[in-house]
């Protein structure tokens, strides 16, 4: 298959499982806000490469959050940190902090990069 092809179909993957996935408004009901800080950088670099901001719309979004890799040359990489996330929001944290490191390949050797992420979440009062 062409590379096109590969990416048409990871797309088509990564579509899928969002329609899978349950709405985060089921699985943090009382969520009112949630946006995802995310740094990037290469295995054994200090100091941050890239970092975005992700603001989550509450109301649609599925309960799953995937983060591509920031390498051109990885394969099949990217950070599954829904876990950490969803675990942090059902503890109503307001913030959420971690680390991934990309399971992708560059070419024969582990891609590595690494992702340090910082959610901030609003959550409506408790009566
Ligand atoms: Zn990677």
């Amino acid at each position: 298959m062409n590379r096109r092809g590969e990416a048409a179909e990871r797309f088509a993957e990564r579509r899928r499982r969002e329609d899978e996935a349950p709405r985060l408004l089921e699985v943090a009901p009382d969520l009112v806000s949630c946006k995802i800080e995310i740094e990037e950088r290469r295995a054994g670099v200090t100091g941050a490469d890239v970092s975005h901001t992700r603001r989550v719309v509450v109301e649609h979004a599925p309960a799953l959050f995937l983060v591509a890799c920031g390498d051109p040359a990885c394969r099949d990489g990217g950070h599954d940190i829904t876990g950490d996330i969803l675990r942090g929001l059902r503890e109503h944290r307001a913030e959420i902090r971690g680390e991934d490191t990309c399971f992708g390949s560059t070419g024969s050797a582990e891609c590595g990069r690494v992702i340090g992420y910082a959610a901030f979440a609003e959550y409506k009062p408790q009566v």
